[in-house]
């Protein structure tokens, strides 16, 4: 998997990109993360990739032209590669749509700044992307988001000890059992926080009927093998 992350402060990423289970990943080549400084595509002194909004208002807004440069660039084999655009506006991104981009095997991803980007820009790119429903100074922590929750579920990321598989939302709504460990006892004051007795007993079938029992169910939660079908006026289950 071929991450290219577009971004005018590319600085950003060198801490989180070199750490934990996204380092060993580049170390082992599953994944390779190339980042971009946009500025890079300017051709004028200031390396200006910016401008005043038609209109008016406040802010300033991303060019269209300096970007369409940039990801002609990038995008080698258009068929097997996804170009995100971040936006507070975009769809909601989860653990089903990280599984998804999962399967390509290249991701563009394009970090908004400023008041956004030229809304030209969505006739280049197949996905706007928000990762909650807030507003962000940049798309860099989104871009962040993206990596790692689709680096987890590339084979050999994880390994069988921490498979992403049992993970919260590896199946939609569902989310995963308490978890616990040394302390058996965790002592503040007089009051006294204990490991619940059956993780202790060793009995491997009743720990998996415990856990099988506290994972939740959020609202949204679709049994496996079902997919949500949009009907008129709301949405409703299809086997
Ligand atoms: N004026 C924009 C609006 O009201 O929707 C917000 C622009 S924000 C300050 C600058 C950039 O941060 C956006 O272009 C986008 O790339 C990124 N961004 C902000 N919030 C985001 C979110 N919730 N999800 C994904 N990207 C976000």
């Amino acid at each position: 998997m071929r991450f290219n992350i577009i971004t005018i402060f590319p600085e950003i990423f060198n801490s989180y990109f070199n750490e934990s289970i996204i380092k060993r990943a580049q170390k082992n080549n599953l994944i390779k993360i190339n980042i971009h400084n946009l500025r890079d595509w300017t051709k004028d002194k200031h390396k200006t990739v910016d401008d005043a909004p038609y209109g008016g208002g406040a802010g300033m807004v991303m060019k269209v032209d300096i970007l369409y440069k940039a990801l002609k660039t990038i995008v080698k084999n258009k068929k097997k590669t996804k170009i995100i655009l971040f936006s507070a506006k975009g769809k909601k991104w989860n653990q089903q749509l990280a599984k998804k981009y999962s399967k390509f095997d290249s991701i563009i991803m394009v970090c908004g700044r400023y008041e956004g980007v030229d809304e030209r820009i969505l006739n280049f790119i197949d996905d706007e992307i928000s990762i909650g429903d807030y507003v962000l100074t940049g798309g860099e922590i989104p871009a962040m988001t993206v990596v790692d929750s689709i680096t987890r579920l590339l084979p050999g990321v994880l390994g069988n000890a921490t498979s992403s598989k049992d993970e919260s939302h590896s199946i939609s709504g569902q989310l995963e059992y308490p978890q616990y460990t040394r302390p058996k006892i965790f002592t503040v004051g007089k009051k006294k926080y204990r490991v619940p007795k059956i993780l202790l007993s060793g009995d491997h079938g009743k720990i998996a009927q415990w856990r099988n029992k506290k994972i939740k169910k959020q609202n949204n939660y679709l049994p496996p093998n079902t997919c949500a079908v949009k009907t008129n006026n709301s949405t409703s289950l299809s086997l």
